[in-house]
């Protein structure tokens, strides 16, 4: 099937009660790796690319490739453009076949990111594609926004209610308390507020910094109502721990068709891994 928006696959998580991972690839093998995790286990799939990764490899060769895995599929899999601050980039990968995209104006003040989050519902939802925003701060770090995690405001639920019904935008990503990269300690996750967002908001929540995320408080964010848990660090690490293990038992090593091999197995466990946390087995 070609690619399908993230819409009626996340309202399907909300009222099933499951969760959808989307992951974050940077190359050809990682996004293989997850599409083959997502037919293994019949789950539904969500890809993503950062801004950094557009940049990287273009629109059009990520939409490309995202492209022909959905059509070899047959578990539906969106594309998903990440934490994205400018409307002309958002607009460029839409053009090139991006179903869903991330509208990420949080650092704004509350008008100003409805304004802008309004703009992009407005120009995506003509042509079926999702648009995600994010209300509160996210802890951490994504490519080059960086917010001190010190600084990082929750979001009100009475706002993040508000924010749907002014913007209309289809998923929403409230800040609770989890942080991007890798949690030094345990994540600080304001369970008792996705309980109370999700209970004045009808639209699918999305649960950022997906990374090492303990399994209960996983299952606890999805009971709760999350849709949505976006993996990127995590992911790249084992990619890239099971390259650097080859070429420290043979650095002669050259063939990256065989190096990629233990990559791509490894990141395609650990996709498997976080599907069974969210619950989407066998979902698709
Ligand atoms: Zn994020």
């Amino acid at each position: 099937m070609a690619l399908v928006s993230s819409t009626p696959l996340l309202q399907a998580a909300k009222e099933g009660g499951y969760c959808i991972g989307a992951f974050n690839v940077h190359t050809l093998e990682m996004l293989q790796a997850v599409v083959e995790a997502a037919e293994e286990t019949r789950s539904p799939l969500i890809i993503q690319s950062t801004v950094g990764t557009v940049k990287h490899l273009g629109p059009d060769y990520i939409a490309a490739a995202a492209t022909v895995a959905a059509n070899r599929s047959s578990v539906p899999i969106a594309l998903h453009l990440d934490h994205c601050s400018d409307f002309g980039t958002i607009m460029q990968c839409i053009r090139a076949g991006y179903t869903s995209v991330m509208i990420d104006a949080s650092h704004d003040p509350f008008e100003k990111n409805v304004e802008q989050t309004r703009k992009v519902v407005e120009a995506a939802s003509a042509v079926g594609v999702n648009v995600e925003a994010e209300l509160g701060r996210v802890g951490g770090v994504e490519d080059d926004i960086v917010v001190d995690e010190r600084d990082a405001l929750l979001a009100d639920p009475d706002e993040c209610a508000k924010f749907v019904e002014l913007t209309g935008v289809h998923t929403l990503a409230p800040a609770i308390g989890t942080a991007h990269g890798i949690y030094k300690g345990d994540p600080n996750i304001d369970f008792d507020r996705i309980g109370r967002i999700a209970a004045k908001v009808s639209v699918p929540l999305v649960l950022h910094g997906g990374s090492g995320i303990p399994e209960d408080q996983v299952r606890r964010a999805v009971s709760l109502g999350m849709s949505k848990m976006n993996v990127a660090t995590e992911l790249r690490i084992v990619f890239s721990d099971a390259i650097k293990e080859v070429f420290a038992k043979n650095p002669e090593e050259n063939d990256p068709r065989k190096y990629m091999v233990p990559a791509k197995q490894a990141l395609k466990a650990a996709a498997i891994e976080k599907m069974r946390l969210c619950g989407s087995i066998g979902k698709a």
